[in-house]
């Protein structure tokens, strides 16, 4: 296995007189984080127009790096792929035409504060707005940017009963901003009281704390966590030099207490849209304990568009992994489609035509095949007694119901036959009987 590369943060002379027991310390991390032009020039060589730019982008957005994720910048490369996620950029300051606050519709699909329910056996639950660092293209930043706000009991509560009086919900994802800047006591109340309920199978905690504060993940945290499980916890490194001894160290934990850990990269300019490079991120990760589970095109919120590639340099990089390395290593590349659309998955092609006898393939290496379809298949489904005993798996909504017959087409709203469409208000068409259009409807949020 790989030998991880090694810092030395005391090289840095702002932190040659921090203990290792600091420095070890998420508490001293977060409470020292660099959020200002003074501070970071500290730790990093700043040319003037840095400076000037990045006081254009605080008067927009805030800035936090910990003192541990800074120490990974190579102070010699303005390029550097930590500082890219890191430090502003003037690019920022400025919105393309196709930017949104909410690109993914969190804040409207929510039938409470704080909690979004878009998909129809799982919810996001915002629990904070606070994260140890910043990431510079950071999808939620209407909220990590703004305030620091931890969402109060009440609404809390609110969001809990409202998955309590949901049985469809099998799975809640606790994220925020981060919520491992939360307390172990605190994150406790909240994971408790969801375990508690019947119906959650499935707790997963979104955090970058592994990437950018490897230190938060200490043994009382996951002796914690391990009581609650089956529980995942989402992680999101996004480039090969974040996987340190430290970070691999944090995985560990969380590794041995059995808790699987997924990774969520996110694809970026400059920072990882290189097949070779993904390619050893993801691989490097196994190495890890981690499995990567998704690389994102980068969405559409404001002061990101720099960060963004095009759709098909994904598509390249997904084409270098298939056949390439283990499947263990390979993600799914999704778009995350704006106006609340969800994942779409996005990947080459490698089904080239079919008949009712075959199915004509290729591979990653250009061999064309074929696969001989059964000459015997009849579906013979609806004898066992799941879709009776458990109705809520048999799939209700969208276009899993054109294939069972239930549906025959489905139409967008606002449909005028002979006419062009007309775009709506809020840019995006809905199929008619959209589920969560309903629940929205009867929330007591909108
Ligand atoms: S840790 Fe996640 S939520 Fe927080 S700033 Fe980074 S990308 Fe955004």
């Amino acid at each position: 296995m790989h030998e991880f590369p090694s810092y030395d943060y005391k090289r840095i002379p702002l932190y040659k007189d921090v203990t290792p027991e600091q420095w070890g310390d998420w508490h001293w991390q977060m409470k020292n984080d660099i959020k200002d032009v003074a501070t970071l020039e500290k730790v990093l060589p700043l040319t003037e127009k840095d400076k000037v730019d990045i006081t254009e982008v605080l008067k927009r957005f805030r800035m936090a790096i910990t003192p541990y994720y800074a120490s990974l910048i190579d102070p010699a490369n303005p390029g550097c792929p930590v500082r890219l996620q890191a430090v502003p950029r003037l690019p920022e300051a400025h919105d393309d035409d196709c930017d949104w606050d909410d690109p993914l519709h969190e804040d409207v699909d929510s039938p409470v504060p704080g909690l979004t329910h878009r998909y129809p056996d799982r919810v996001l639950l915002l629990v904070t707005h606070i994260c140890s660092m910043n990431c510079r293209h950071c999808t939620r930043r209407r909220l990590v940017g703004e305030d620091d706000i931890t969402m109060n009991e009440e609404n809390i509560e609110r969001a809990i009963e409202y998955i309590r009086r949901t049985p469809i919900i099998r799975d809640v994802i606790i994220s925020g901003g981060d919520p491992l800047v939360l307390s172990d006591a605190k994150l406790e109340t909240i994971i408790a009281r969801i375990r508690a309920i019947p119906h959650i199978e499935i707790i997963r905690i979104g955090t970058r704390t592994p990437v950018v504060m490897p230190m938060r993940i200490t043994d009382g945290l996951v002796a914690m966590l391990r009581k609650y499980q089956p529980l995942y916890v989402n992680t999101h490194f996004n480039h090969p030099k974040e996987i340190t001894a430290e970070a691999r160290e944090a995985c560990r934990k969380l590794a041995d207490s059995g808790i699987l850990i997924g990774n969520q990269s996110v694809l970026l300019r400059d920072v990882n849209d290189c097949p070779v490079l993904m390619k050893k991120l993801l691989q490097k990760l196994l190495t890890i304990r981690v499995r990567p589970y998704y690389i994102y095109q980068c969405d559409l919120s404001k002061g990101i568009s720099h960060f963004r590639t095009s759709v098909s340099k994904g598509i390249e990089i997904m084409e270098n992994l298939r056949g390439h390395t283990s499947g263990l290593a390979i993600p799914t590349f999704v778009i995350d489609a704006p106006g609340g659309g969800g994942k779409t998955p996005a990947m080459p092609n490698y089904i080239i035509t079919s008949n009712e006898k075959r199915v004509v393939l290729r591979n990653y290496e250009g061999v064309i095949t074929t696969y001989d379809e059964p000459s015997s298949y009849v579906e013979d489904c609806g004898k066992c007694r799941i879709c009776y005993d458990e109705p809520q798996l048999n799939a209700t909504c969208g276009v899993a119901r054109l294939l069972s017959g239930e549906e025959k087409t489905i139409e967008p709203e606002g449909l005028v036959r002979g006419a062009r469409l007309v775009a709506s208000e809020d840019k995006v068409f809905r199929p008619k009987g959209l589920v969560r259009g309903a629940r929205m409807k009867n929330s007591d949020h909108h």
